[in-house]
């Protein structure tokens, strides 16, 4: 490959590198057998470039498509790409990349910003008016947005969660999972799972799979309660659908089952909701 394509910069001052190959490869542990490479799309809220990753979770990642010069993204937006996966993390170079999500015109932006990632977002932003302008981009429907509510976030009234490896579909929104232990007064127990004392999940897109199957969503991703993160202990807990104060009183006796669903896409496709409940309905106020 000829090492220089030119001597500039582009407009954002990323570095203008000659395009690199890469060799398809899928790698030998990889459970979906997903081709490690760059899946180019658009951001279907926005309409610019992003590229599809997969992380090292196997959760895909929409990162913008060039390379940043890393002193201008915020340390916890850095992410680098090795071997088709990426990482969250930069990788020791001048340069890193940027999920979309940091920079997508469509969503809220993430505090605090760089002037350079503004100038960024703002380069999007007229992108994505252009797009508008010229039809290429079509918004969404009014009728997928309520108005009386369209200020309040969703709260999915059965979410799917992620929990040891596996989705589950649970009863009830995440706040009101109820504890299933059985008190002293032989009532069951009325405190939630969800503790302002204990950590969260964070609700993520993931790719709408089952098994080898891919979903015919318009995007192909669905938004879960990811409890991945929490500890061993705490995901027993959620699992077990105790509370604080039941999870440490062992030999608790239980008055309820635990009410968690194995999910199933086909089964449960009408609890499947392909945009974050956090972002989903501030967009017919962005675009005003
Ligand atoms: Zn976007
Ligand atoms: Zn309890």
């Amino acid at each position: 490959m000829s090492s220089t394509a030119s001597s500039g910069r582009r407009w954002d001052g990323t570095p203008n590198r000659p395009h690199r190959p890469r060799t398809l490869r899928v790698a030998p542990d990889s459970p979906t057998r997903l081709v490690r490479s760059a899946q180019p799309s658009r951001c279907r809220d926005c309409g610019n470039r992003i590229d599809w990753y997969t992380r090292p979770d196997n959760h895909p990642i929409s990162l913008h498509p060039q390379e940043l010069d890393a002193t201008a993204v915020p340390v916890a937006s850095r992410w680098h790409v090795s071997s088709g996966i990426a990482h969250p993390a930069d990788d020791g170079t001048p340069w890193c990349r940027i999920p979309h999500l940091s920079l997508c015109p469509a969503r809220t932006a993430p505090t605090p910003l760089t002037p350079q990632i503004t100038a960024l977002r703002r380069h999007l932003a007229l992108h994505t008016r252009r797009l508008l302008d010229t039809g290429t981009l079509t918004p969404p429907t009014p009728d997928t947005v309520a108005p009386a509510t369209a200020q309040e976030p969703c709260r999915p009234a059965r979410p799917i969660v992620l929990l040891l490896h596996t989705r589950y579909l649970a009863a009830h929104p995440v706040d009101t999972i109820q504890c299933v232990a059985q008190t002293r007064r032989r009532y069951r127990c009325a405190h939630p799972v969800l503790s302002p004392s204990a950590p969260a999940g964070t609700w993520t897109l993931v790719a709408a799979t089952t098994g080898r199957r891919q979903l015919a969503l318009p995007d192909g991703l669905m938004a879960v309660y990811d409890l991945t993160h929490l500890t061993y202990a705490e995901l027993l807990r959620w699992r077990h659908q105790h509370c604080l104060a039941h999870a440490a009183t062992p030999g608790a006796a239980d008055l309820a089952f635990c009410d968690w669903e194995p999910f199933d896409p086909l089964l449960h496709h009408q609890h499947i909701h392909n945009r974050l409940p956090t972002t989903a309905r501030h967009r017919t106020q962005a675009r005003a």
